[in-house]
């Protein structure tokens, strides 16, 4: 697979994936961010390489990491919404580099099942959080299945346990290690070292008032809405008396974000720690390190919080990357790239074969800053719950190009949260991402787009077709 057609080295790279928990590409600092500051997240980008049309496949947490592990959709490896677990048995990444022979470990959060068929495979080492796990004192679950509370705040013992394996692995033989951040995931808890960080309001996004005209139902369906759905439980605090409700719905935008920033200073500090030991190390050159996330988020973009959507700060994730003896420092990535491609690109890289069933494909060309005159101009989405009862986002799937974005919302027999028993037939949206970047205004009517509207519909028909999902009957 790797053939001739790349210049390398035979020596394999060490592989350090780091992924956070719902941290949005917009709160990073290298991705413009007006909020705030990652600097050894940026480090990586500016080192290295940053993917800036870097999509998730379904917006949530267990389907995103199980189609990262697998390299297949989610109607193929099983997990479409996050009551199923995932069945750790399939082909995946760790086990075929375990193969391959890489060291292979985990640490952090797995969030796939435990027990049985549910727990890592294919690590030489995995010490996880249960299910969503703590921020504070979290329980631990090691490989022979006890469990121990370790004192401290989950972000650094995270870090902490991975220097630990990496200063104890084979030094002779290169490794693979998945460090997973908690963090930023709800309810937003940061360390004590972070808490006073933002003293002043941060800046509101453009879109924070949206009343969601010119969009479908769906939008107004959504209870993730910071001024109306965000628990003051999660935010820890009282609401100040005395406040009007657009003032209610501003205090409460200010409170989560800033929380939300000080868990990703957080990560941000512990990225650091990391590229710092590499150093220490010497391995800073034959290794690959990766930093994203699951998923986007919303951080008061159209007044919500959450994810889900197959809108743009839900879909994108932040991947950057750097490998110096492959990828030029200070590159960004414009290709179309999914989280379905992480496992070839991997693989590729480690000069192991992909296993037939992965659905990706190697993104090592373009990160070499190759040219790939035959590389897809549209990715895929589907957001399977059909309404979850707490955040009433209807499922949906689209496709997305370069500039256009067409969503079906297959919402039958599904109305606005307390309106009676009204139903909603499915609707369609479309949006032109270059007139549009905010998405506020569907054109799927608009005569100008009919033949946008049909090609992409047809797009949508032939991705569906080529990698087995069914529409919605
Ligand atoms: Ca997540």
């Amino acid at each position: 697979m790797v053939a001739g057609t790349h210049h390398v080295s035979d020596r394999r790279p060490n592989i350090l994936f780091i992924m956070a928990d719902d941290h949005a590409a917009h709160a990073v600092s290298a991705y413009g961010s007006r909020i705030n500051e990652t600097p050894h997240i940026d480090r990586i980008a500016n080192e290295g390489m940053r993917l800036d049309n870097c999509f998730c496949t379904n917006s949530l947490c267990a389907p995103s990491r199980a189609t990262i592990l697998t390299g297949t959709y989610n109607h193929v490896n099983g997990v479409q919404t996050l009551s199923t677990e995932f069945d750790a048995r399939q082909p995946a990444l760790p086990g075929l580099l375990q193969e391959a022979g890489y060291q292979t470990a985990i640490v952090g959060k797995w969030h796939l099942g435990h027990g049985g068929v549910h727990d890592p495979r294919g690590f030489d080492h995995w010490t996880v959080l249960p299910d969503q796990g703590r921020y504070h004192n979290p329980v631990f679950i090691d490989m022979d299945g006890t469990q121990r509370v370790i004192p401290g705040y989950a972000t650094d013992i995270i870090t902490d346990l991975s220097i630990e394996w990496l200063s104890r692995r084979q030094a002779d033989r290169p490794f693979f290690l998945m460090v997973h951040h908690k963090a930023p995931h709800r309810n937003w808890e940061p360390d004590a070292k972070h808490l006073d960080m933002y003293p002043g309001d941060l800046p509101v996004p453009d879109t924070f008032f949206d009343d969601y005209t010119g969009r479908s139902t769906a939008a107004r369906a959504a209870k993730t809405r910071v001024a109306d759905d965000l628990r003051l439980d999660d935010l820890k605090r009282l609401l100040p008396p005395g406040l009007t409700q657009d003032e209610q719905a501003l205090w409460k935008y200010q409170t989560y974000i800033k929380d939300y920033l000080r868990c990703v200073a957080s990560v941000d500090d512990n990225v650091g720690r990391l590229l710092d030991h590499l150093d220490e190390q010497g391995l800073a050159e034959d290794t690959i390190v990766v930093y994203t996330s699951d998923q986007g988020f919303f951080l008061g973009d159209h007044g919500w919080y959450d994810k889900r959507f197959m809108y743009e700060e839900s879909l994108r994730m932040p991947f950057v990357i750097r490998y110096p003896r492959e990828i030029p420092a200070g590159s960004v990535g414009e290709a179309l790239a999914t989280n379905v491609d992480f496992a070839q690109t991997f693989l590729d890289f480690a000069g192991a074969e992909a296993h037939p069933r992965m659905q990706g494909r190697s993104l090592r060309p373009l990160l070499r800053g190759e040219r790939v005159a035959d590389w897809r101009t549209s990715v895929y989405y589907r957001y399977w719950e059909h309404d979850d009862g707490i955040h009433h986002v209807w499922a949906h799937y689209g496709v997305r190009t370069e500039r256009h974005k067409l969503v079906y919302y297959y919402a039958d027999g599904l109305g606005l949260p307390g309106t009676s028993n009204q139903v909603f037939a499915p609707e369609w949206e479309l949006f032109d991402l270059e007139s549009d970047p905010w998405e506020l205004r569907s054109v799927h009517d608009d005569p100008a787009y009919t033949d946008v509207r049909r090609e992409l519909a047809a797009e949508l028909a032939r991705i569906q077709a080529e990698i087995g999902d069914k529409p919605h009957a």
